[in-house]
């Protein structure tokens, strides 16, 4: 391996995923290991340079071939400090100097930004967003985030909060309460939770569904209603219809505010695929500014599961332009 590799760590809720990927964004060696966020923020980070040091270990890499270390986090970061400031799905990771942290254990340049980022990132760079400017990529999985890149550029805003999509108040008034503390945020309305929830609501207001019958005994999830949907299920069809509405109209203020060319949507939900895009599609379609809506196209992601490993990568690229061609 003659030019320099990196490594892109996507830390989430339940999974540290760790790759080794290439100034081409090739994944070349991936690896997983648990979060175990319950045992506070330390442990997870020696779960993640345990991650780092096995991935090395089992393909024989030695750390003069690692350029440096990229890290995507679900969250508020500063990536100028290399400094987590809070992961609302993680307790207790407030002002974590991850970045530092991980050179000083590893001997690395590290990276950290938010993970959404991460992913814009990755699929600007080598997926769905290859060759647009205006990027607008979201995810929709437990909570709903955003990656913005305007002209090019990634955009982080002042306190490097830009892109809080899944807080963008879509109710003024009841709904549930959101993670943040508000009340009427888009997340509360179209997140895997929230599918859950109006699946719930559903069995709960006596409609039987197929979804209610693949769960089992077992929880009902996402995925679950989006098959009892391809099964041509009605009320599951009803409940993607729903959250497809809401993500429409969420996109259509920032199609409104931003003009992006291209939205991207990934995260576990966007797998239900046309399920999910055609509601979006169609809500976004009637209710942005025709001007706006020239040219716009709504796409899955590229990238998949690996978009904030590659996209964290690059955060490590960045660091080493000499030593590679792509950054
Ligand atoms: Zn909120």
């Amino acid at each position: 391996m003659s030019a320099k590799v990196n490594i892109g760590v996507d830390l989430g809720g339940t999974d540290i995923k760790v790759a080794v990927v290439d100034c081409e964004g090739a994944v070349l060696y991936s690896d997983c290991a648990p979060t175990e966020a319950h045992r506070g923020y330390g442990h997870t980070i020696n779960n993640i340079i345990r991650a780092i040091n096995n991935i090395l270990q089992k393909n024989n890499l030695d750390i003069s071939q690692i350029g440096g270390i990229g890290v995507g986090c679900p969250g508020q970061v500063d990536p100028e400090k290399g400094l987590v400031k809070f992961l609302p799905n993680i307790p207790g990771w407030i002002n974590i100097e991850l970045a530092d942290i991980l050179e000083k254990e590893l001997g690395l340049k590290a990276g950290v930004d938010n993970d959404v980022r991460c992913a814009a990132l990755g699929e600007q760079k080598f997926g769905a967003g290859k060759g647009y400017n205006n990027i607008v990529c979201i995810t929709v999985g437990t909570g709903i985030g955003s990656g913005i890149i305007m002209n090019g550029k990634l955009i982080r805003g002042a306190n490097s909060c830009a892109g809080e999509i899944g807080h963008m108040i879509l109710r003024d008034t009841g709904g549930k309460f959101c993670g943040c503390g508000n009340t009427g945020c888009f997340e509360t309305l179209a997140s895997g939770p929230s599918i859950v929830e109006m699946a719930e609501n559903y069995i709960m207001g006596g409609k039987s569904s197929k979804f209610k019958e693949l769960a089992g005994d077992g929880p009902i999830t996402p995925e679950l209603v989006a098959r009892a949907a391809g099964f041509g299920d009605e009320v599951a069809k009803a409940i993607f219809k729903q959250a497809g509405y809401w993500i429409g109209i969420a996109l259509t203020n920032v199609v409104n505010l931003l003009n992006p060319e291209i939205i991207i949507i990934g995260g576990g939900v966007a797998k239900s695929g046309n399920l999910l895009l055609e509601p979006i599609r169609k809500t976004v379609r009637e209710r942005a500014l025709k001007t706006a809506l020239e040219n716009l196209q709504i796409v899955e992601a590229q990238l998949g599961n690996d978009a904030g490993m590659i996209g964290a990568s690059l955060l490590a690229c960045n660091n080493n332009k000499d030593t590679c061609a792509a950054g």
